[in-house]
């Protein structure tokens, strides 16, 4: 099972996607997540998107693609996947489904996770995130169990640089103007799914479920 989670920074992508790859036994592939593992590793790529990343701007789809192409042609991406955080822009949505296409194969589901923008700048002030396994949790709605360690590894949490108030703001821009559009893109190709992500988590999850089956 091929599938993208959409919505905007703070949705609850993440959060909902590493729930499916655990109950569908597919990985959790994070766009974010291997940038940040790159920056922490000083790599040339992590370099060359931490700039971007600092300002809510997107890394240019030149580095993106081909990263994520070389992700999915790995050996545990066979059965399937859930990406989060990718395609974010039309562009790497072509180039997804092209890709795809000329393997004989495409997306099976586009779950999109609706949160009107208020909700979000409150939920990415109160997120903490893991940087080594990149679970994330939230000072309210999703506490540790002993404060600011990862439930999952033990590593400390950090509130990221870019969940300030003010680059969310800016994320929040990028989003409507450059992602957005693919609720419409994966709509017209028949695979959108809508949740409403306001409510709580377990009930976002079991809505998720329900549409893609036990
Ligand atoms: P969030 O989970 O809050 O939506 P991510 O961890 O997915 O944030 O992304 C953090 C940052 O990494 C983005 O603001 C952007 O700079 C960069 N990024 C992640 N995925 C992509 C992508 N598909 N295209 C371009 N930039 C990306
Ligand atoms: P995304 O990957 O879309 O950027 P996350 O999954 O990291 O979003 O969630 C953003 C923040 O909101 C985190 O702190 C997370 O714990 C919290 N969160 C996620 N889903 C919910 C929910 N349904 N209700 C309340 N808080 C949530
Ligand atoms: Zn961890």
């Amino acid at each position: 099972m091929k599938i993208i989670m959409l919505g905007a920074p703070g949705a609850g992508k993440g959060t909902q996607a590493k729930k499916i790859a655990e109950k569908y036994g597919i990985p959790h592939i994070s766009t974010g997540d291997i940038f940040r593992a790159n920056i922490k590793g000083g790599t040339e790529l992590g370099m060359k998107a931490k700039s971007y990343m600092d300002q809510g701007q997107l890394v240019p789809d030149e580095i993106t693609i081909g990263m994520l192409m070389d992700r999915i042609k790995e050996n545990d991406c066979q059965k399937g996947y859930v990406l989060d955080g990718f395609p974010r822009t039309i562009p790497q949505a072509e180039s997804l489904t092209k890709a795809l296409a000329d393997m004989g194969d495409k997306i099976d589901y586009a779950v999109n996770v609706d949160v009107p923008d208020q909700v979000i700048v409150t939920r990415m002030s109160g997120r903490r995130a893991c940087l080594s396994c990149g679970a994330t949790y939230h000072i309210v709605y999703n506490p540790t169990k002993q404060e600011s360690v990862c439930d999952t590894c033990g590593s400390q949490l950090v509130l990221r640089d870019d969940d300030k108030p003010e680059t969310v703001l800016n994320r929040l821009t990028v989003y409507h103007d450059q992602t957005q559009p693919l609720i419409d893109y994966y709509k017209k190709a028949g695979v959108l799914a809508e949740v409403d992500g306001t409510q709580n988590l377990d009930k976002v999850f079991q809505d998720i479920v329900s549409i893609l089956g036990e």
